[in-house]
């Protein structure tokens, strides 16, 4: 099981990038099962940023909500910069949804320091796409 959870959750986010809604939100809720079932920090704090993506993506800001909690409090307690950097610059959307775009937009900036600092060059590279898309959102909504 220790691994299923991860797993779980990249299977959710490819659903979620071929659009596939239903199974990226069921892989989601096998993923937060299997981590939440073996108690695991690391596996919490890991899968957290796909889980609110996908719940973002299907409308269940209070699940986002709870799943950014939790996990900004796992990577927290183990001490992880890059894990919270990640959650947050996915808190991005939630905080889009919640009509928040100048507050979306500076938990990715403050996100993109971390990644190029330490981070994953994909993060980066997602946190930049992520932002670009915040402005193009931002835009929209002050026209
Ligand atoms: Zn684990």
């Amino acid at each position: 099981m220790f691994l299923f959870a991860r797993i779980a959750a990249e299977l959710a986010r490819l659903a979620l990038y071929q659009g596939s809604l239903e199974d990226a939100g069921q892989h989601a809720a096998v993923s937060h099962a299997a981590a939440t079932e073996h108690e695991c920090r690391g596996c919490g704090a890991g899968i957290a940023a796909t889980l609110i993506e996908v719940a973002c993506a299907n409308g269940e800001l209070t699940i986002a909500d709870a799943r950014r909690t939790e996990g900004l409090e796992h990577a927290f307690r183990l001490g992880l910069p890059v894990a919270s950097a990640e959650i947050r610059a996915a808190s991005a959307r939630l905080l889009v949804a919640h009509g928040d775009v100048a507050g979306a937009r500076n938990e990715c900036i403050e996100a993109l320091a971390v990644f190029e600092q330490s981070g994953p060059t994909y993060l980066a590279e997602r946190t930049r796409r992520r932002i670009a898309e915040i402005d193009v959102e931002g835009k929209a909504h002050t026209a």
